[in-house]
């Protein structure tokens, strides 16, 4: 692994906290990340490369890497780093504009895995994207803030169960298969990471799942009957649907588990 203060000295950088970087520095934790990934031979989707560490270790197992970067200045360094990998293309964008079309082409239109350090301050408008994405993500392996890992296996009722919690957890199985101190990145972030794995169930959702979960989640406070009705669902409508399912008709979405979100998106398919 190469030291990344050096890296970052000899191509004249500086780590942009605003644009969330900072970089693993840890050769354990990279090799663990890269053998729990499983991407033998697939393709992979890298988001955020930054000095390219993880993407030289994913270009050697994976058939090939499509990395998304919004730092025009890594061009350097990505461009040195991954010439002995032909196997790989950094796209230079922001990845919440990025059409996921043109990635999908790119990496050949078959399922794919995603792997990624996430930058932190926007670690669930990225989750969300992929996780409601309609293309098939067979799994990921992202390393999150400890915290923002908890919301992807939240159960019903935990505090931060919620529209993530629900949409990840009805695609995929998640795990959290290791814990990292700050001490494993350079500069050192202010708290605890995770890594966690997310591997597909293989279900098709219910196509108005997405809509329906964020409806019902708008308004935490809010009985189930009313935040789906303001999102346009006939009243008499949800409240057979809850009788049909047996749940009480002033449940509000936290009590709500991810297969009766199913049910009722089913229930209430237009
Ligand atoms: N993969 C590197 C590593 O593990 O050391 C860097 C990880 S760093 C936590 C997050 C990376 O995401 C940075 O390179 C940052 O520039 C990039 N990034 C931040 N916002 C982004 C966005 N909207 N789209 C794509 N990349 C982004």
């Amino acid at each position: 692994m190469k030291n990344t203060k050096e890296l970052l000295a000899r191509y004249g950088l500086n780590a942009s906290k605003s644009l969330g970087q900072n970089f693993l520095c840890d050769g354990d934790a990279l090799e663990s990340i890269v053998n729990s990934a499983d991407i033998d031979e697939k393709p992979v989707l890298e988001i955020g490369p930054g000095l390219g560490e993880l993407t030289v270790a994913l270009a050697k197992r994976a058939s090939c890497v499509v990395a998304v970067e919004i730092d025009q200045r890594m061009t350097e360094v990505l461009r040195d780093r991954l010439a002995p990998y032909p196997n790989t293309e950094v796209i230079y964008a922001d990845f919440l504009r990025v059409k996921l079309d043109e990635i999908y082409a790119r990496l050949g239109e078959r399922p794919f895995h995603v792997v990624a350090n996430l930058p932190y301050y926007i670690t669930t408008p990225i989750s969300t994207r992929l996780v409601t994405s309609p293309l098939p993500i067979e799994g990921m392996c992202l390393m999150v803030q400890a915290e923002a890992a908890e919301r992807f296996s939240a159960p019903p009722r935990a505090r931060v169960y919620g529209h993530l919690s629900v949409m990840t957890q009805a695609r995929y199985n998640v795990e959290t298969v290791l814990r990292l101190s700050p001490s494993s990145y350079y500069p050192r972030p202010d708290v605890d990471s995770a890594v966690i794995t997310l591997k597909s169930r293989g279900r098709v959702l219910p196509n108005n799942l997405d809509g329906l979960v964020r409806a019902a989640f708008a308004g935490r406070r809010k009985t189930l009957v009313n935040t789906l009705s303001s999102a346009g669902y006939d009243k008499s409508d949800i409240a057979a649907a809850l009788s049909q399912l047996n749940i009480r008709e002033d449940v509000r979405a936290e009590a709500i588990c991810v297969e009766e979100f199913m049910l009722l998106a089913n229930a209430l398919k237009k």
